[in-house]
């Protein structure tokens, strides 16, 4: 019986992934979702959100790779057999979500949408430079992005500080957790990253009286998870001018719809969902470490808890 891995993603082009796992595991058959041959040969699925029910058309299936490193979509999934569940986590993903956040945090930081309104209405606009030291950014989850996230803002000087589950103890991070750290920690936040998953817990776990608890003026960034956040609240802040200024690069429905309130405010920079993808050329060798794993018998690496939801 052959030995085949099926792939299945409506956004990832398949050759990069083909190419990179075929050089890493030769003799693994790839095979795409609508080309499965026997459902018998397939031990190893490589998917994005693929259609209801697919995961229960493979009787051998061994390992599951979630085609990214956000799990959400995948755990709310009635088809996943009681077999490992994996995630990719890859540094040259985090590097890239790394350089997004500190994009996002240095335009907050520099007042770049102040100068970019002043420059639409011909006004020259002097607005003294902070230092970064003087500035407080706060980051929602210090999982594989979040702590290569703040790690490059405290490389840029920034203050930073994180927030997670379980306590952490980070270079150059003032790191707080639990519930009951969360409203000073908001408080204290200038500028806000959020970089939570998407679980029971922590969905709309930013509603309004939350948001109300970031200082005034406070900058927003959301490369999560939508849902994270209520977002009609969020639109309220931003109206108010609580929340001076957002970078949203993730909604609670994607595509964001046309009708939405967010698409002409001023104040908010839109980007569609990819402030960091999963990289072929690098995520590869963690896929094929893995189903070498599986062959011999051996525990995962990166796996995701079904019950703790990340
Ligand atoms: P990880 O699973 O590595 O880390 C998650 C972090 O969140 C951990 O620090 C965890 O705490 C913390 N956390 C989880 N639940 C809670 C809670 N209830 N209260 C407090 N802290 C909590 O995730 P990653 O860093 O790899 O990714 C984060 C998210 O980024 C993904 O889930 C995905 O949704 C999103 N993403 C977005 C992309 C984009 O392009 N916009 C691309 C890739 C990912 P602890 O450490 O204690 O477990």
């Amino acid at each position: 019986m052959a030995e085949a891995l099926v792939f299945h993603s409506a956004y990832d082009p398949p050759e990069p992934w083909k190419a990179a796992l075929e050089a890493e595991l030769p003799g693994l058959e790839f095979r795409l979702s609508h080309e499965i041959g026997d459902p018998a040969d397939v031990r190893y699925a490589l998917i994005w959100k693929p259609p209801a029910g697919f995961l229960s058309f493979f009787p051998n299936l061994q390992l599951v790779v979630n085609l990214g490193a956000g799990v959400d979509a995948l755990l709310s999934r009635h088809d996943i057999p009681d077999i490992p569940v994996t995630r990719i986590c890859d540094p040259d993903m985090s590097r890239m979500m790394a350089s997004f956040v500190l994009f996002a945090v240095l335009r907050h930081a520099r007042d770049i949408p102040v100068f970019e309104r002043a420059q639409r209405e011909r006004h020259w606009t002097f607005l003294a430079p902070r230092c970064a030291e003087d500035i407080r950014v706060g980051i929602l989850g210090l999982g594989e992005l979040g702590t290569a996230a703040a790690a490059e803002l405290v490389r840029h000087g920034f203050r930073v500080q994180g927030w997670s589950r379980t306590q952490k103890d980070l270079p150059g991070i003032h790191c707080a957790s639990g519930m009951d750290a969360l409203p000073d920690f908001l408080a204290t936040s200038e500028i806000l990253v959020v970089m939570l998953p998407l679980t029971d817990q922590t969905r709309h776990l930013l509603d309004a009286e939350r948001l109300a608890m970031l200082p005034k003026g406070a900058k927003f960034i959301n490369v999560a998870r939508g849902p994270i956040v209520d977002e009609g609240a969020l639109i309220e802040a931003l109206r108010s001018g609580h929340i001076a200024q957002a970078t949203l690069d993730v909604f609670e429905v994607e595509p964001l719809p046309p009708d939405s309130p967010l698409w002409s405010m001023d104040t908010v920079l839109i980007t569609p969902h990819l402030a960091s993808i999963a990289i072929p050329r690098s995520a590869a060798a963690q896929v094929a470490d893995n189903i070498r794993r599986v062959r011999a018998g051996e525990p995962v690496l990166n796996r995701v808890d079904p019950v703790r939801g990340y």
